[in-house]
């Protein structure tokens, strides 16, 4: 899909959403301006693979050198009417990121089955 914004606007969201959420994650509280530090820092150059098992072993985002530990998330998603405006939008790690955007995903795959269902109520003479 996309992106409806442009770089610039996207850019501005993201540091308001930090600057507002005090760089944690809005579900699991991760302090990810402080874990971005460190992924920023030499010590994760000269200790990449450690501190990426050590990260992983504690269910911690891992991203790869020079991608960022957090991502903005929209909490009603776009798929459902939400919009791009700061009261809509929320700092997530990667991890519960990812766990968000896997349950919305399982949830839309259902999308289809609620339609036949309409359709089935229908020919049975219920609205
Ligand atoms: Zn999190």
């Amino acid at each position: 899909m996309p992106h409806p914004l442009s770089a610039k606007r996207h850019q501005r969201f993201r540091e308001a959403v930090f600057r507002r959420d005090h760089g944690l994650c809005t579900l699991c509280g991760l302090d990810c301006g402080r874990l971005q530090a460190v992924l920023d820092s030499d010590l994760y150059r000269y200790h990449y693979n450690e501190i990426r098992k050590i990260l992983r072993e504690h269910g911690l985002p891992a991203p790869a050198r020079g991608y960022r530990v957090w991502q903005i998330d929209h909490v009603v998603p776009i798929t459902r009417g939400g919009r791009t405006l700061l009261s809509n939008l929320r700092l997530l790690c990667l991890t519960c990121h990812k766990a968000v955007t896997k349950d919305l995903k399982k949830q839309l795959v259902t999308v289809p089955d609620k339609i036949r269902d309409l359709e089935i109520n229908r020919a049975h003479g219920q609205s």
